[in-house]
C-alpha cells in the first residue's frame, strides 16, 4: 500500500457527530430490521460490492453488525462465550465485473476479498478461449445467473445513497422492481452523505482505492470515468481545496496521520487533488462522462 501523508490536525466535531448519526441508523436498521428477518449466517444475504467506497463503508458496516449480532447471541445463550465460534467463515459477496472495470480496482477487490474474507462470485467468463474478461449479460441477468447459482439468497446488501441517480425515493427494505429479478434490496446507507462517506473511511484507516486519490470521486467504467474537474488544480487555480478531515486522518486507526491507498495499476496526471477534497453531493458523479442506469 502507499501512503500519503498529512499534516495540520483541525477537528470537525459537526461532521464527526454527524457520521457518528449516520452509523447508529445503520447499525439499528442491521440489528433491528434485517437480521431478525433474513439470517446472515445460512447464505440468505449476500453483498453486492464493486469496490467502490460506498460499498467499502457498507461492508465495514456489515461486519461490525455482524459481530454485534454474534456477540448479542453469545449473551442469550445458556453456554459460555468460550463455548461459540463465529459461525460464519466467509461473507457471500457478488461482483458484476465488467470488460471496461478499472485494473486498479479489480485488484482493489481482489485484496479487499482477501482482507475481509470474502467469499466472491465474479461473473468471469472463463468459456472465451482467449481468456479475456467478457461482459455476458447486463447486471440484471447477471442476478438471474448468480441467483440460479445460489438459490438461497433471499435479500441482497446495496451500497446505494439517496443522492444517487434515481435514488431519492428508494427505501432501506424493499423488492427489486417489477423488471429485475425478484429479491428483497436492502440499503441501509440512504441517508449516508459524501461528507460521512470520506469521514469515515479515511478514520477507518482501511486501504482507500488509490483511485480516489487521483481526483474520482465516483468511479464507472474506464470509458465513462474520469477524475472530478472541480478536483483539478488548474480549476482551483492551485489553491488546495480545504479539508474538513484533518482529525480523522491523524487520528485513524491503523496509520495516524497517513491516508492508505491501494496499489494503482492506472495513473494519471497529478493533476487534481483527491477525491476527499470534495464534499458536494450534488458534485459527486461530475467525472462520470455519461451516466449509465
Ligand atoms: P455505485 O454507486 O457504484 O453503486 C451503488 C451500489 O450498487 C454499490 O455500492 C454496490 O453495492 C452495488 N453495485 C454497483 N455496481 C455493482 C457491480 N458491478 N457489482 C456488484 N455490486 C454493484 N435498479 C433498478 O432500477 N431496479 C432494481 O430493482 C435494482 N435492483 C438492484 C439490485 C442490486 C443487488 C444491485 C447491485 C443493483 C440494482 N439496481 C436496480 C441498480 C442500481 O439501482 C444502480 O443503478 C446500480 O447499482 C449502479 O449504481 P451506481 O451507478 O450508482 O454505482
Ligand atoms: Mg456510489
Amino acid at each position: 500500500m502507499n501512503i500519503t501523508q498529512n499534516v495540520s490536525n483541525s477537528m470537525n466535531w459537526d461532521i464527526i457527530s454527524d457520521t457518528q448519526s449516520a452509523i447508529n441508523k445503520t447499525r439499528n436498521i442491521f440489528q433491528n430490521d434485517i437480521f431478525p428477518n433474513w439470517n446472515p449466517i445460512n447464505g440468505e444475504i449476500s453483498f453486492s460490492f464493486n469496490g467502490g467506497k460506498d460499498c467499502h463503508v457498507l461492508l465495514l458496516l456489515y461486519l461490525s453488525s455482524l459481530w454485534e449480532y454474534y456477540m448479542i447471541k453469545i449473551h442469550e445463550s445458556q453456554y459460555d462465550a468460550r463455548f461459540h465460534v463465529f459461525p460464519l467463515d466467509k461473507l457471500p459477496t457478488v461482483f458484476i465485473n465488467d470488460v471496461d472495470t478499472f485494473k486498479t480496482l479489480e485488484l482493489f477487490v481482489q485484496d479487499l476479498t482477501n482482507r475481509y474474507n470474502l467469499q466472491l462470485y465474479e461473473n468471469i467468463d472463463t468459456s472465451k478461449s482467449d481468456n479475456t474478461n467478457t461482459k455476458r449479460k447486463s447486471m440484471k441477468d447477471e442476478f438471474v445467473h448468480y441467483l440460479q447459482l445460489y438459490p438461497r439468497t433471499k435479500a441482497i446488501i446495496i451500497g446505494v445513497r439517496h443522492t444517487d441517480p434515481y435514488a431519492q425515493d428508494l427505501e432501506s427494505i424493499q423488492w427489486t422492481d417489477s423488471n429485475w429479478p425478484q429479491f428483497i434490496r436492502l440499503q441501509p446507507i440512504l441517508h449516508w452523505k459524501l461528507t460521512n462517506i470520506w469521514s469515515f473511511l479515511l478514520f477507518s484507516g482501511e486501504p482507500i482505492c488509490s483511485l480516489y486519490q487521483q481526483g474520482f470521486t465516483s468511479i464507472g467504467g474506464i470509458h465513462n470515468s474520469v477524475p472530478n474537474p472541480k478536483l483539478s488544480i488548474n480549476s482551483t487555480e492551485g489553491a488546495k481545496p480545504k479539508l474538513l478531515f484533518e482529525w480523522e486522518i491523524n487520528n485513524n486507526y491503523a496509520t495516524p496521520g497517513f491516508v492508505n491507498v491501494s496499489r494503482a495499476l492506472e495513473s494519471y496526471d497529478n493533476g487534481y487533488w483527491p477525491g476527499w477534497y470534495l464534499v458536494n453531493d450534488d458534485w459527486e458523479r461530475l467525472g462520470r462522462i455519461k451516466q449509465v442506469k
